[in-house]
């Protein structure tokens, strides 16, 4: 019996045999307790429940990159919103977390309008963008879309169409499950892909067709809900042309952020900028914003030997 409690991200196609490559490749990820780490009492609920969509899309598409690094989304607002900045990455071993900037303010005012803003409301606008980061020395890819409809499913969506042409659907979802330790966030989303026609596939776009409009049936409850196998589900949804599920990645909400590399880079700057960083007691205080812990360093610990 499968741990219903298991972060998980689910390989998997649909239509194709074992000699034809399937028409329709896809990933699922279900994070029962993983954005319950990353969200809980961190944030008001509309931007929790935003914060959980980017790193859900994270997940989904960063075990996409066939090399060893990370993706990063990114949403830019504008002052039309409540949301200045969301930021959330995966690494390819699926270590997720992510952190936002938000307006009290602001966010009340958006919710005197709205009182369940989804992305464009909370961010007024704004840009969304995926870059790929593989590690020292290496090219950063990015690409940019605007910030449209009400969940980070539909900009997505955008991306591929605009950057890589890619025919993506993709839906996700993130809400509050009531279980007997009180309520707990959990998310979960899945994302097909059509894969280019050839020779030996023939026109993939008639399974395409057929998994978007299936997809389309997938309520909200059934892609946050961790007592309801993602397998199970996928197999509901995409049997009658057949899903195989290829392979398992567990997911983690794990920050990175390392205290030896917060301090060389602090070594890395001149005697009067470490200075000016020092408060009164002589200490350079660091923050983390994903994961929200603070290091702190003796201004003479973080000096040069
Ligand atoms: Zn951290």
């Amino acid at each position: 019996m499968q741990d219903i409690q298991t972060n998980e991200l689910t390989v998997f196609t649909v239509g194709g045999t074992d000699d034809v490559i399937a028409p329709v490749r896809g990933r699922a990820v279900r994070l029962p307790s993983a954005l319950q780490t990353a969200l809980a009492d961190r944030y008001p609920d509309p931007v929790a429940r935003l914060l959980g969509e980017a790193m859900i899309v994270g997940a989904l598409v960063a075990q996409s990159l066939k090399f060893q690094g990370r993706l990063v989304v990114q949403c830019h607002g504008t002052n039309d919103g409540a949301v200045s900045l969301l930021m959330a990455d995966c690494t390819t071993d699926g270590q997720i977390r992510g952190y936002a900037r938000y307006d009290e303010a602001a966010l009340q005012s958006v919710m005197l309008d709205n009182r369940d803003p989804g992305a464009e409301a909370l961010l007024g606008g704004g840009t969304f963008s995926m870059t790929i980061d593989q590690g020292q020395d290496m090219d950063l890819y990015q690409g940019l879309s605007a910030i449209e409809g009400k969940r980070l499913s539909d900009c997505a969506e955008h991306f591929f169409e605009q950057s890589d042409q890619i025919p993506t659907m993709m839906r996700l979802a993130v809400g509050q499950s009531v279980g007997d330790t009180g309520s707990l966030w959990a998310g979960g989303g899945i994302m097909i892909q059509r894969v280019a026609e050839d020779g030996t596939r023939g026109d993939t776009s008639d399974v395409f067709d057929t998994s978007k409009a299936l997809m389309s049936t997938v309520e909200d409850a059934e892609l946050v809900d961790p007592e309801l196998p993602m397998e199970r589900l996928l197999y509901r949804l995409f049997n009658e042309d057949g899903v195989r599920v290829l392979d398992r990645q567990s997911v983690s909400a794990d920050c990175r952020c390392s205290r030896e590399r917060l301090a060389n880079t602090l070594k890395s700057f001149d005697a009067a900028a470490r200075a000016e960083m020092a408060d009164e007691d002589g200490m350079i205080r660091a923050l983390c914003e994903f994961c929200d812990v603070e290091h702190v360093f003796p201004v003479d610990e973080v000096a040069p030997a």
